[in-house]
């Protein structure tokens, strides 16, 4: 019989990164699900076989170790991790907090950069494995009001492309998703919070709707499995043709027309 795969997802508890482990475990996988929030992790974990609870700071370097050991102390082996924690704050460039900014970093590239370095190490030594950083359309885009979030984004693809090339030759795949609007807690805090308007949002993806948590899930699923075996150092935007959009809005018939 085949052993099970076996993945970490950070910031697992809720949202996209939630669904990830879920899709992950929907198909076979073992999934230690790190989170700040361990209680919220538990009780989300409650509900999936296959899925493990754990605490983790990804800001703290032994924090994200203990994450790691903890696993291979389980299932002997990490086969995916997939950098997922995230948060953002909204700012005038002029006037961005200097602490924000701080913290921002901390979680969204230090935190990805601890979660690639602990995991790699381990793949590394067992042979190979794959890594999964979850970026942002931020990454390419100018996005008003959140300089530390997209600056960390466009790093973590950087970052990506960076343990690519250096780990390709042993066997240690790196990869990122780039998700389009996707309506988590966090999309939906800047909506409350009035920093963001969903109409304003639906009408700049061309597909008219945000993602679905699932629809982030399953480009995961795909980078980090073995048929993805040939692709590394690559960056999967998952967004309703967003960054593809020349972002003017045409009321030709041509909109809907077939090229000739
Ligand atoms: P959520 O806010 O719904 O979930 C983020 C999770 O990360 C929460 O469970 C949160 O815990 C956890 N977390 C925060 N800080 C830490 C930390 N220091 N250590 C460990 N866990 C932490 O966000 P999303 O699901 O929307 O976002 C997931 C990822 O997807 C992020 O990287 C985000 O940037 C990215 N993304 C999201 C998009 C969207 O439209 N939603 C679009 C593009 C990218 P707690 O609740 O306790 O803070």
């Amino acid at each position: 019989m085949t052993q099970p795969q076996v993945a970490i997802v950070t910031g697992g508890a809720t949202g996209i990164g939630w669904s990830i482990a879920k899709e992950l475990s929907d198909h076979g996988w073992e999934v230690v699900v790190g989170d700040l929030d361990e209680q919220a992790a538990r009780r989300s974990c409650g509900q999936q076989s296959g899925t493990h609870p754990a605490h983790v700071d990804v800001t703290n370097l032994d924090s994200v170790q203990r994450l790691v050991d903890g696993a291979v102390r389980t299932f002997d082996r990490v086969d995916l991790m997939v950098n997922n924690a995230g948060i953002t704050h909204i700012a005038p460039f002029e006037d961005f907090p200097t602490d924000k900014w701080d913290a921002v970093l901390a979680v969204d590239l230090k935190g990805v950069l601890f979660g690639m370095q602990t995991a790699g190490r381990q793949m590394l030594a067992n042979g190979g494995g794959s890594i999964v950083n979850i970026a942002s359309i931020a990454a390419e885009r100018g996005t008003p009001g959140r300089a530390a979030y997209a600056a960390s984004k466009a790093a973590v693809v950087s970052l990506t492309r960076t343990a690519a090339v250096e780990w390709a030759s042993r066997g240690v795949r790196v990869n990122a998703v780039g998700p389009g609007y996707v309506m988590t807690d966090l999309i939906k805090r800047l909506v409350a919070a009035g920093e963001v308007h969903e109409s304003d949002i639906t009408a700049a993806i061309p597909t008219g709707r945000f993602a679905e948590p699932r629809e982030i899930a399953a480009a995961v699923r795909f980078l980090g499995s073995q048929d993805a075996s040939y692709i590394t150092g690559q960056v999967l935007y998952v967004d309703g043709a967003f960054m593809a959009n020349y972002g003017v809005t045409s009321h030709s018939k041509a909109k809907g027309s077939q090229p000739s």
